[in-house]
Formats: structure tokens, sequence, C-alpha cells
């Protein structure tokens, strides 16, 4: 029953939240830069509550609104830059996974002036960044409650994360009402990538008594929030309609499952993942959740016990699990005999950590196989 947790972000939940105890951002400073996407910010109406109780505290605020999908570190440093020189203290990120990851590394950069771009994976700065507030608009990626943020090199077009103490919000507002506004197919991606969080996370060997709990409420609230999204998917949106409750159910589901990824990390979906997102533009949650099926297969033959009670939190069974998501996930693609091998080339030095922690321990041969049987 032993277990380690450490999540030192502020969470504040629920609707109207940032309204409530926004003025709790003063004691972070008197000039905010606000980082966003193109839209989602707005679209989703936390910008304009955001400004709103900026304004009421008398804090000042500037923004840098082009933190596109995957980040670049590149986009990163010259929003760090771009806040330095506006005097900004602290950062209010708002948007899916790739703004507030993107935050987290602003965060660095406007501390440390001398820090080049690609150098934020060393891990060595001089100074603290500067404190960084979060306001999620998607169901996903739960970066609100993790210390992880995954960016990609603008040179070499690869995803790969920083994680560390440095990487956590000082304070979120989670308030599902900003998710109402997500397109039909980011709310399906965004699902999908928060269960395959709970899922990765509850199979690896880091998955304590307190990720469990997490990763065992997580799982049939998202799995749920799946089904119903298979219902709407003949109007291809979001009905006007869609309960608040679905929003409520998947925004906290992606935060329980973020709190046990935090922990845990994710096993190999994740990386192969990666790869369908850089070289054929899959969005992250179907990339990584298009490989569960195998994910799966390799719980019940090296983690049974595990997988015996993830049906019964289900309830339902393997076939009819996969088939659902495998739908939902879609993904359709064609490979090489020689894109694969080029890929997969990447893992010949050392395999990742999400490999060894996958059950079963996967071997980078053992991925060639995976994406030959699924791609070729
Ligand atoms: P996202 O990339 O942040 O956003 C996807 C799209 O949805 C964008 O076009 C965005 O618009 C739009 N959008 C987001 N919220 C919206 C809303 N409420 N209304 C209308 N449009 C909205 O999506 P995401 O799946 O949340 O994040 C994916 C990123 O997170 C990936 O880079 C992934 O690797 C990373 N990730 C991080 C962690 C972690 O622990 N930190 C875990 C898993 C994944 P805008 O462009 O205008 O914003
Ligand atoms: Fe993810």
């Amino acid at each position: 029953m032993n277990f380690n947790f450490f999540m030192p972000a502020n969470v504040l939940s629920g609707r109207g939240v940032l309204l409530k105890s926004g003025a709790k951002m003063a004691s972070y400073g008197k000039k905010c830069g606000i980082l966003t996407g193109p839209s989602s910010a707005v679209k989703s109406g936390a910008f304009g509550d955001a400004v709103k109780v900026l304004e009421e505290n008398g804090i000042s605020y500037c923004v840098f609104n082009e933190i596109k999908e995957n980040p670049l570190i590149s986009d990163c440093k010259r929003a760090g830059d771009f806040f330095r020189e506006n005097g900004v203290e602290f950062i209010l990120g708002i948007g899916g996974g790739s703004a507030l990851d993107a935050a987290k590394a602003v965060a660095i950069y406007a501390a440390n002036e001398s820090l080049e771009a690609g150098d934020i994976y060393l891990r060595k700065y001089d100074n603290e960044p500067l404190p960084v507030c979060l306001i999620g608009t998607t169901t996903g990626t739960g970066s609100e409650v993790t210390g992880v943020s995954v960016l990609t090199h603008h040179e070499t077009g690869r995803k790969k994360s920083i994680s560390g103490p440095d990487c956590y919000a000082k304070l979120v507002f989670a308030d599902p009402q900003y998710t109402k506004s997500m397109p039909y197919k980011v709310a399906v991606s965004t699902c999908l990538d928060a269960l395959s969080h709970a899922i990765e996370g509850y199979f690896t060997p880091k998955c304590g008594e307190i990720q469990t709990m997490f990763a065992e409420k997580a799982i049939p609230m998202i799995y749920d929030c799946i089904q119903t999204l298979e219902e709407y998917e003949l109007f291809g949106l979001m009905p006007e309609e869609a309960d608040i409750n679905f929003y409520d159910k998947a925004y906290y589901g992606s935060l329980y499952a973020g709190i046990t990824l935090n922990t845990c990390g994710t096993a190999f979906p994740h990386p192969l993942g990666y790869v369908l997102t850089e070289n054929y533009g899959i969005p992250h949650g179907k990339a990584c959740t298009c490989f569960m099926t195998e994910l799966i297969e390799r719980g019940r033959i090296y983690e049974n016990k595990k997988y015996l009670r993830l049906f019964e939190i289900l309830g339902t069974d393997e076939k009819t699990f996969c088939n659902k998501i495998e739908k939902a996930t879609d993904v359709k693609i064609k490979m090489s005999r020689e894109d694969i091998a080029k890929y997969c080339s990447r893992w010949d030095e050392a395999v990742p950590g999400n490999f060894l922690q996958s059950p079963g321990s996967l071997t980078k041969e053992e991925a060639q196989e995976i994406f030959e049987k699924k791609f070729l």
C-alpha cells in the first residue's frame, strides 16, 4: 500500500471559479503575460473572464497568442523574450495542452535571458521560472496538474518533454465550462488522450495506491464520455444541448488521469504516438490511443490481475472496449518498411523509459513489429 505523491499545484475548481477566486493571482505580481493559441482562449470565454479579473485587481497584462498545436520551443523562447521585455511578473496560460505546456517553458525562458531555445532540454539555468497560472480549455492532457511540458524542437520536429518541480503551475482555475466550445474532433481526441493517460499510467509499476485510486475513478468517467461522443458522431459536432455534466465528467476525468500520469508517466503508446503526430499530423490523443489494443493485449499477458480489474471497472469486455476505442481513434495511415525502420532508429541508442515501464517491458524490435502490423 506504499505510494509516492508530489503534486504541488494549487487547483481551484468549479463553475465560475476564475471570476470568484481570480484575485489570488495578485500575489504573483502586478503584470501578467497571457499566453494562448490563436483562438481557443477567446472562444472558450476564459480570456474574457481572465481580463475582467485582472483589470478588477489592478493587474496590467500583455498577450502572446501565437502558440500552435504541439508547441515549438522557438515560439516559447520568443514569447519568453516578449514577456521579459514587457516586464511581466507571472504567466497565465489559457488553452489546451499546447498552450498550458508552452506556458511552463515560457516561464523558464522569460526568467533566463541567456538560455538558448534548444538548451531548455539541458535543464540547467540560473533563475527560477516566473510563476505560472493555468486555465484549461480541453478535456485531455491534464497539464494543469502535471510537472510536465511536452515541446517540439523547431529544428528536428521531434516531440520531447521536460519535467520536474519547476514545471508545475502555482495556481490552476479548473472550470469545465471553458471546454464547452471545443469542436467535436478536439473533444474526441482529448478524451482519448485522457483515457490513454489513465490506462497507460495504471499499467506502470509506479502506480501506487493513490495513483490507482485516481486511475480507477478516471477510467470509467472518460470511457462513458467517449461512448456519449459516439452517439454525437452522427452530427459531427457537439450538440448545443450537450449536457454540462458531459463536460464536468470529461474535464475532471482528464484531471484525475493527469494526477495518475504525473507520478506514473506514460507507457509505450505515447512515444509511438509522437511518431504519428510528427510525421502524419495525427492529433496527439488519437495518435497515442491508436495503440490501445496492443497495450491491453500486453496487459492481459503480463499484468493479468490489473487487466481483470480494469475490465471490472469498465463493466465491459476487451473486445467491445477495443472496438469502440479503435472506432473513435480512426487512424488510417500507411507506412513503408523503410519509413518504419527510419522512425524506429530513434530508439537505437536507448529505448525510452516509457517502453521499459510498459507491461512486459517493450523492446525496440517489438515497437517495430507493432508499426508493421498496424501500418505496413
Ligand atoms: P491543443 O493542441 O492545445 O489544441 C488543439 C486544438 O483545439 C487547437 O486548434 C486549439 O485552438 C483548439 N481548442 C482547444 N480548446 C478549445 C476550446 N475550448 N474551444 C475551441 N477550440 C479549442 O490540444 P490538447 O490535446 O489539449 O493538447 C495537446 C498537446 O498537449 C500536445 O502537444 C501533447 O503532446 C501535450 N500533452 C501534454 C501532457 C502533459 O502532461 N503536459 C500530456 C499529454 C499531452 P488554439 O490553437 O486556438 O488554442
Ligand atoms: Fe498525452
